[in-house]
Order: structure tokens, then sequence, then C-alpha cells
């Protein structure tokens, strides 16, 4: 984590800053700019949903119905500080509309994928995209939404293969480890 003073988060726009420095309950952790301690906030809000999880998530639903701007903005920040977690959740979301997702799906085995293609695209300049090995929407078999199913290809998204896959020729290779458990 990089630090940075309160005063040039705000010069710069940013929702949090960074002193590096503990809060009273000893968290190394960010603030918001208002000065709050970030890990304070979620332990705080962690602990209201283990009391009462139907009011906790009232409460929140009531929040976002009065505050529909400040929801929207925390939402553009969220998008702004995670943005292979944007396109991992938007590919997550068109997999589920055609049903490719297993129930046993390990969503924390997919991230992976999306960061490194997002990496790549900074670090060469160059477009990447994470693409499915057997396309979602097959012609003869349809893949699944899952991370042995992931590539990250250069280019940009839905620009390759398309009807490439040939169900008669592919062989597949397991990632190291998948028989193990
Ligand atoms: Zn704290």
């Amino acid at each position: 984590m990089v630090v940075i003073s309160r005063k040039d988060a705000k010069a710069l726009g940013l929702p949090r800053y960074f002193t590096g420095k503990p809060c009273k309950r000893e968290h190394v952790s960010e603030r918001y700019i208002s000065g709050n301690c970030i890990a304070c906030d979620l332990a705080l809000k962690d602990a209201r949903y283990k009391a009462d999880p139907e009011l906790f998530k009232g409460r929140v639903n009531k929040y976002r119905a009065e505050n529909p701007e400040k929801v929207a903005e925390s939402n553009r920040n969220y998008a702004k500080r995670h943005p292979a977690k944007m396109v991992a959740k938007a590919a997550a979301r068109r997999a589920a509309k055609l049903l490719r997702t297993p129930p046993w799906v390990d969503h924390a085995k997919i991230l992976p994928y999306y960061s490194r293609s997002r990496l790549w695209t900074i670090l060469h300049g160059v477009m990447y995209h994470v693409d499915h090995i057997v396309p979602l929407q097959g012609e003869l078999v349809s893949g699944l939404h899952v991370d042995y199913n992931l590539t990250v290809m250069q280019g940009p998204e839905n620009s390759s293969k398309g009807n490439d896959f040939d169900p008669m020729t592919y062989i597949h290779t397991f990632p190291p480890g998948f028989y193990d458990d």
C-alpha cells in the first residue's frame, strides 16, 4: 500500500488515504477522507450484522434507497480501485445468464485470470482479455465459466476464435494439482 497523506489524497480527489500508522485499535489500514479507519468500520459493520442480520440488511437497504447519489459515487470509487474485479464480475454475470456457471465454481480462482489480463494490458500496452477455452456458447459443445476453462489472450474481447473451437481435435490440459483433492 502506498503512503499518501490525507491532504494529498484530498487534493487528488481520492476517497481514501494511508499513513502506515496504526489506528486506536492498532489496525494499519487505509482511512476514509473523514479520518475513520476502514478496518474499524468493517469490524463494526461485521459485529452489527452478526448481532442482527435482518435489522442490518434493512438499515443498509434504507440507506441505499435514501442516498442514491452516495451509493453511485461509492460504486464508482470501488470500480476505479478494482478494475479487474469489475471485468470478472461482468463475465460472471454473462456466464450466469447463459447458465454456464456450475454451483462448484471457485470465484477466487477465476479472479486472477482477470487481474493477469489487466496487468498484461498495462505492461505490454496492448489489449489482453480473458477467454473461455471451450466457448460458453459453442456450436457442438458449450464450456463452463470455471477457472480451468479460462485463458488470457491478446486482443480485445470477442475478436478472436469465435467458432474456431473444434471438439473433435481439442485436447484439454488441466492445471497442475487439478486432481489433487
Ligand atoms: Zn482501526
